[in-house]
């Protein structure tokens, strides 16, 4: 494998740190990637060199902003194969993006009744903003099971679509247990009965290659800032037949084409959905982010992961009383995990005082947790810049923290 790590974690300042005088450790990419110097000089630069608000101004500032800007939305549509720059979105977030969704093709779509079918794995993000625009519209929400192993039971999906059906929300990966889920075979079936699927990419972009044509996924979203770019950027692909369709999500500065008391008349794809000023600093240093991944090129980033993954696996398995819950084979850089007699947030605390940032709790899944009658978990999730010397160094953390209880 034409792998660099050292040159890639020399791109990451903050890894050289210690936290409690001991070697830092990042276990959790899942919530938030560490970001690369070339992310952090872009912000610089934009602002040193060429800021101004951007498609508003007549002047070279602004031009100048408004061509990076507009830069990175054609990369991000050769990023994960759009037909066309219409169909990439900006917003704030993942969650931003499926509210989008759920409140504008909610609107259009859905009617008293009707039903939407959510995986019983997703994260809060991807459950809460159907269950309020079903709530508004006397909709209902259909669970898609998975099973002990973590596995989504797609045979049931035949059942449960009906005449009722108005879409499918599933994520690519899970947060929590780290399935990579068949999201082609469950668009294909959703297809058969023309209903159109939301695919939640939040935790698939940074690790494994989207096409959204390949996949024909209706909508995909996901995060800059698990994908080693900013915070406070997301994207929303949607094919342009439904954006096209569905009423704007906010209205405001740029969404729009004429104002009078009269009435309004809204601005082109995808603007009509972009109200106000975006966050012009975050999404143009995100171009830096998807050239990194780019550059390292994200087979190599999966295979580099699943190593990692394996090695990890096949350690904590070695420790008595530890319970992993997600052990799918298609499976991301993600393990969850509880020790018998501990409490995830105490095994937290501990590994934190040694340099160990990892996550614990409900990872904002509870039905997940509710799956296996569990509180909560401790969770690792990798990046292009962990390595094997670190999972030792958490597993001999671990070793020693267990011997506490
Ligand atoms: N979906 C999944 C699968 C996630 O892991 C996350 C973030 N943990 C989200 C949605 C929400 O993403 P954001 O907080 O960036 O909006």
């Amino acid at each position: 494998m034409n792998y660099d790590i050292d040159k890639i974690r020399s791109y990451f300042p903050v890894l050289k740190k210690e936290v409690y005088n001991k070697p830092f450790i990042y276990f959790d990419s899942a919530a938030s990637s560490q970001k690369p110097v070339q992310v952090l000089m872009k912000e610089e630069e934009l602002h040193n060199e060429y800021y101004g608000n951007i498609h508003r101004g007549a002047h070279y500032m602004a031009d100048k902003a408004t061509n990076d800007f507009e830069g990175v939305r054609e990369k991000i549509k050769t990023f994960i194969n759009a037909t066309s720059t219409k169909e990439i979105v900006f917003t704030k977030g993942t969650t931003e993006s499926i509210n989008l969704v759920a409140s504008s093709f909610c609107e259009r779509f859905v009617a008293e009744g009707d039903e939407i079918i959510v995986s019983e794995m997703e994260h809060h993000a991807n459950i809460v903003p159907w269950q309020l625009a079903a709530e508004r519209k006397g909709a209902r929400i259909v669970k898609l099971p998975f099973n002990d192993s973590g596995i989504l039971e797609i045979e049931r999906l035949i059942e449960l679509i009906s005449d009722k059906t108005k879409l499918i929300s599933v994520a690519h990966v899970s947060n929590v247990l780290g399935t990579i889920n068949p999201v082609k075979e469950i668009i294909n079936i959703a297809h058969h009965s023309d209903v159109p699927v939301l695919v939640d990419g939040a935790q698939a972009a940074p690790h494994v290659k989207i096409d959204v044509q390949d996949l024909d996924a209706d909508f995909y979203v996901f995060s800059a800032h698990k994908m080693y770019g900013p915070n406070g950027v997301g994207i929303l692909f949607g094919k342009e037949k439904w954006l096209n369709e569905m009423p704007p999500y906010q209205g405001g500065g740029e969404m729009i084409s004429e104002v009078s008391f009269e009435g309004t008349t809204f601005n082109d794809l995808p603007y009509k959905f972009e109200a106000g000023t975006p966050h012009i600093t975050g999404v143009i240093a995100f171009g830096a982010a998807i050239d990194l991944i780019n550059e390292t090129g994200l087979e190599n980033l999966t295979a580099w992961e699943h190593s990692l993954l394996e090695y990890a696996t096949a350690k904590l398995k070695e420790i008595e009383g530890l319970r992993i819950y997600g052990e799918a084979t298609q499976k991301s850089g993600v393990i969850s995990f509880n020790i018998e007699g501990v409490h995830s947030y105490d095994l937290a605390m501990l590994l934190d005082k040694m340099g160990v940032a990892l996550r614990s709790g409900h990872l904002c899944a509870d039905t997940v947790m509710a799956h296996y009658n569990i509180p909560g978990c401790i969770r690792i999730s990798f990046g292009m810049y962990n390595t094997k010397a670190e999972i030792d160094a958490f597993w001999e953390a671990l070793n020693k923290v267990r011997m506490m209880f």
